[in-house]
């Protein structure tokens, strides 16, 4: 296919135009998530001509993300499919110009230098304030835009961070916010709201990659699409006391061991255990005779009433019918090595 066909309605936008479409392919992205927000700004993004895209998802597709989750089918989450492996598939079938980067891996202080160096432009896609504040400290301290992004019932939230000029998060929020520490699962979430929120956080990132820096909305905004009342608040200026962009104190950046962490209330925990790669055949067999177990390539599950154990190749297991990490970290240690 013509380049300059497959983006022609793209390049008659006068902002955009021939450079700002060259600008827009050599530009590099990473997208931490790849829930509702992440796959609507990947699918944008992709269709856009973004160049190279880095996909980071710690989850794997279940039916109940088809509802809002614009890059996966119901072949996806019956295989349990990685969403990061789903995400890149589904994007490869509509442009397979561009470079997809798919990494199955929780974003954690370990390995975020690894999973955001070397890109541009970093946005949320992230279901939690706990990785929220780990890349604002990341690209705070690296000098690297980000676009913060979030969606609960009917409401969406988001900034555009650019370090040293406007606010940061830690600036806004320096604490996770109350009233946004409402879940998906607690609140349900409506499609329109995150793809609404994903829609005006490509526009910035479009902005930014093309240079139109001068057209970048330097305000906190925030949506209600069921009751429109909509509201902005200036975030143009860091916060003069701020422990991430003035006081350089990266706490989230420097990192606690985070052995187990609750996942998006979802009634379920994360076992960290990356260094153990998992050989599925074997723990097929030794499975087997606790309960039912399938594996493909890239994830294996494993239920044993009334709890349902996710592996993932490199040792990382979500067990899900809990949210008491100590029975979780016991199910691990009986069934998949101490
Ligand atoms: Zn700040």
């Amino acid at each position: 296919m013509e380049f300059s066909e497959r983006y022609s309605r793209q390049i008659l936008f006068q902002p955009v135009g021939p450079e700002g479409q060259k600008r827009l392919a050599d530009a590099r992205v990473a997208i931490v998530g790849c829930g509702a927000t992440g796959s609507a700004l990947a699918s944008l993004l992709a269709r856009a001509g973004v160049g190279y895209l880095r996909l980071i998802d710690r989850d794997y597709v279940e039916p109940s993300n088809l509802q809002r989750q614009v890059l996966f089918d119901e072949a996806d989450a019956a295989e349990s499919l990685p969403k990061a492996i789903a995400a890149a598939r589904t994007i490869r079938g509509f442009n397979s110009e561009i470079t997809v980067d798919q990494q199955v891996a929780d974003l954690v202080p370990d390995n975020v230098t690894d999973l955001l160096g070397n890109v541009s432009l970093i946005l949320d896609g992230t279901d939690n304030f706990e990785t929220r504040y780990l890349v604002n400290d990341y690209a705070v301290s690296g000098k690297v835009p980000w676009i913060y992004a979030a969606g609960v019932g009917s409401y969406a939230v988001t900034m555009t961070i650019l370090p040293e000029e406007t606010a940061c998060l830690a600036c806004i929020f320096p604490d996770s916010p109350k009233g946004i520490v409402e879940t998906c699962d607690t609140s349900g979430i409506l499609n329109s709201a995150v793809n609404f929120v994903a829609s005006i956080a490509a526009a910035e990132a479009m902005k930014l990659i093309v240079g139109a820096s001068d057209r970048l909305r330097r305000t906190l905004l925030s949506w209600d699409v069921w009751s429109n009342q909509h509201a902005e608040v200036s975030a143009a200026h860091p916060r003069i006391d701020c422990r991430a962009c003035q006081q350089h104190d990266f706490i989230h950046l420097a990192g606690e061991g985070r052995p187990h962490i609750s996942m998006c209330g979802r009634n379920s925990v994360q076992i960290h255990e990356r260094r153990r790669p998992i050989d599925f055949d074997e723990i097929t067999r030794r499975l087997a005779p606790h309960g039912r177990v399938k594996h493909n390539e890239f994830v294996l599950k494993f239920w044993h009433d009334p709890y349902e154990m996710t592996l993932f190749p490199d040792g990382r297991a979500i067990i899900k019918g809990t949210s008491d990490t100590a029975i979780a970290r016991s199910l691990y240690a009986r069934y998949v090595g101490a």
